[in-house]
């Protein structure tokens, strides 16, 4: 039987090399030029001035947020449909979160319903690109300039993507991508947020590394968290910065496969792709119909069946038990993100399928919907 996993890393020799490198100069842990040159770079091909590393993409998220100093009862605007990573930062700083449904085609953020979520008290929209597919940012632009917003952008399943010729990670006064192993380039684990602004990148710095100030060490102005990045990992990050546009293409061309294949099927429903938006596929998900009589679940034990390997969608944060213990979303409900989480999963999206493989399992697909 053949066996598909749902991601693997792609690592080349001139990743081991950097990282070998890095090993011998010495600067092994959270300093060194590697860190520096990564965050260069990253910042550079996002078209932003500042990048401030991190030891991953939640750490990015609190980091972002941290730099708000939101007060109790400010609120945070997020989709419902999102990892825990989102929200968990809110509600550590004593802020309310505030959900939006997802749009039913897009499965992104539905920009439509965001306006009607502002308050006096809002401080901050959190776009999320879901699966690589950008959100629409221009709306959530507009509207956070209308109420004096900031933008808080979660880039981290969207590394290469594009919204209107601009690239994903350009669009948030503060934006934040992760490097885990299964993100379209990876330190292993590792984050970054990026930032324009001189003050906000050098208030970040020093938050990152415990509140140091500059001159005399071991006095603290301002309370900070060790949330370094090392330079073995930076070293990693720069040869893997340098295949990001051949991984986009790669990512792009596999999902164009799957769409061409699925989308036969009467039984799914795919994510789709906003004109304007140049997507980058991170995780080539689909929704199974009720029609067929299946949910997500059954699907997946389908697939693994014919040795298939898929994941879940993410479960709602209205939905979380850990979050309605805490008297959150009482009584709430967004009938998108609840379809998504039940009718939804993803196929494997390693760069190392090719076409047969991708053939194989969507027919694969095909037979479990039968
Ligand atoms: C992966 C991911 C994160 C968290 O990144 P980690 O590096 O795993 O901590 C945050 N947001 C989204 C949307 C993600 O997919």
């Amino acid at each position: 039987m053949i066996s598909i996993p749902v991601n693997e890393p792609l690592l080349t020799e001139a990743d081991f090399a950097s990282v070998m490198g890095a090993l011998r100069s010495g600067w092994i842990s959270g300093s060194g030029p590697d860190i520096e040159a990564f965050e260069q770079r990253w910042a550079e091909y996002c078209g932003r001035k500042h990048g401030i590393a991190v030891a991953n993409g939640s750490l990015a998220i609190h980091l972002a947020i941290a730099l708000l100093d939101l007060q109790p009862g400010d609120e945070v605007i997020l989709p419902s449909f999102t990892i825990i990573s989102c929200i968990w930062p809110i509600i550590l700083a004593s802020a309310t979160p505030v959900l939006v449904d997802s749009d039913p085609r897009t499965w992104t953020m539905d920009v439509h319903k965001l306006k009607q979520r502002i308050t006096p008290r809002t401080k901050a929209i959190m776009p999320v690109h879901i699966y690589g597919n950008p959100v629409d940012m221009q709306p959530v632009v507009d509207i956070a300039e209308q109420h004096g917003l900031q933008i808080v952008e979660d880039a981290a399943e969207a590394h290469g993507a594009e919204y209107r010729g601009r690239k994903i990670g350009s669009f948030g006064d503060a934006s934040c991508f992760s490097f885990y192993a299964n993100k379209l380039i990876t330190t292993g684990e590792g984050g970054m947020v990026l930032v324009d602004d001189d003050e906000l990148a050098e208030r970040a710095r020093r938050f990152r590394n415990l509140g140091f100030q500059p001159g005399r060490r071991f006095v603290h102005a301002e309370l900070g968290f060790n949330f370094r990045l090392t330079n073995l990992q930076a070293a990693l990050g720069l040869t893997q910065v340098d295949r990001i546009d051949e991984i986009v293409l790669r990512k792009r061309a596999m999902g164009k496969m799957y769409t061409e294949r699925l989308s036969q099927l009467d039984g799914l429903e795919l994510q789709v792709e906003q004109s304007g938006s140049r997507g980058v596929y991170w995780m080539y998900g689909l929704l199974v119909r009720e029609t067929t009589g299946l949910d997500a679940a059954e699907l997946a034990r389908r697939l693994a069946q014919r040795g298939i390997e898929t994941r879940p969608f993410f479960l709602g944060m209205h939905e979380q038990p850990v979050l309605r213990e805490r008297g959150l979303f009482a009584d709430e409900s967004y009938p998108v993100t609840e379809r998504l989480a039940r009718q939804g999963l993803y196929l494997p999206s390693s760069l190392s399928l090719d076409e047969a493989q991708i053939d194989c399992i969507c027919a694969a697909v095909r037979e479990a919907l039968a």
